[in-house]
C-alpha cells in the first residue's frame, strides 16, 4: 500500500484529499505547516507528496527545495497544490524540483490520475516488466541511462535526476530520431494529458539539458524541433 504526505493547511481541501486517497486504498498522512511537512518527508519517506503552495511556516516551494536536497527523501515525487491557476506557482513548482502539479479547485478524479500516475512509474529497483525496458542500460555516446540503479551518467559522473526528469530522458533516448510534441510527451511520460500542461514538458527539458551540460556549450541531445516538440539527437 503506497503511503502519501498530504501538505495543506486548507481543512476542506485537506479533507476531500485525504478522503479520495484512502477511498483508493492509500494510507495518507497529512499535516497542515511546511515546516513539520519538511519533517515529516524525512521521517516517514512516504511514496509521494502533495504539496500546497501558500503554506504557514514554510511555504510549499522552500518545502520543495529543501525535500529536493535531501539525500533520502529528494527522490519522493512531488505534486504541488496551487491555488491559483498562475503560471507562476506551476513553474516555480517545477523549478523547485515538483514533477507535477494540480490547480485548484480540482477534480477527484483529476488527483487520483496524476497520483496513480506518478506511483505508477516511480518504481526504482523494482521496475523492469513495467514498459520500454528492453535493455536496462541504455547507452548513447557519453550518456548512461541505468533502468536497475534508476540513475543518469553523464561523461562518467552520475546525474541528480528527479523521477520525472528520468522518464523523460529516457523516453526520448530509447526513441531516439523520432519527434514528439508535448501533448504526446504528457501522454507517454507523465501518463496523461490536461489541456494547459504543456509547459511543465519545457521546464523539464531545459532542467534535464542544464544537467547535461548544455550550459557549458555541449551540443544539445535533446533537440527542440520548432512549431513541432522534442527529439533526441539522432546521431551522437
Ligand atoms: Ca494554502
Amino acid at each position: 500500500m503506497s503511503k502519501i504526505l498530504v501538505i495543506e493547511d486548507e481543512k476542506n481541501i485537506l479533507e476531500l484529499v485525504s478522503f479520495n486517497l484512502e477511498r483508493e486504498g492509500f494510507q495518507v498522512i497529512s499535516t497542515m505547516d511546511g515546516t513539520s511537512g519538511l519533517e515529516m518527508a524525512r521521517e516517514e519517506l512516504p511514496d509521494l507528496i502533495i504539496l500546497d503552495v501558500m503554506l504557514p511556516g514554510m511555504n510549499g516551494l522552500e518545502v520543495c527545495r529543501e525535500l529536493h536536497q535531501d539525500p533520502a527523501a529528494g527522490n519522493i515525487p512531488v505534486v504541488i497544490l496551487s491555488a491559483r491557476a498562475e503560471e507562476l506557482d506551476k513553474v516555480l513548482g517545477l523549478e523547485m524540483g515538483a514533477d507535477d502539479y494540480i490547480v485548484k479547485p480540482f477534480s477527484p478524479r483529476e488527483l487520483l490520475a496524476r497520483v496513480k500516475a506518478r506511483l505508477r512509474r516511480y518504481s526504482p529497483g523494482e521496475s523492469p516488466g513495467e514498459k520500454n525496458t528492453p535493455g536496462k542500460k541504455l547507452k548513447i555516446g557519453q550518456l548512461e541511462i541505468d533502468d536497475d540503479k534508476y540513475a543518469v551518467f553523464y561523461k562518467g559522473i552520475r546525474q541528480d535526476f528527479t523521477p520525472i526528469e528520468f522518464e523523460l530522458l529516457r523516453f526520448l533516448a530509447q526513441n531516439r530520431g523520432k519527434v514528439y510534441t508535448r501533448e504526446q510527451l504528457l501522454e507517454q511520460v507523465w501518463g496523461y494529458y490536461y489541456p494547459g500542461d504543456s509547459r511543465t514538458v519545457d521546464v523539464h527539458v531545459r532542467h534535464i539539458r542544464q544537467k547535461l551540460g548544455s550550459e557549458t556549450g555541449v551540443t544539445e541531445l535533446i533537440e527542440t524541433v520548432r512549431g513541432v516538440g522534442y527529439r533526441f539527437k539522432e546521431d551522437s
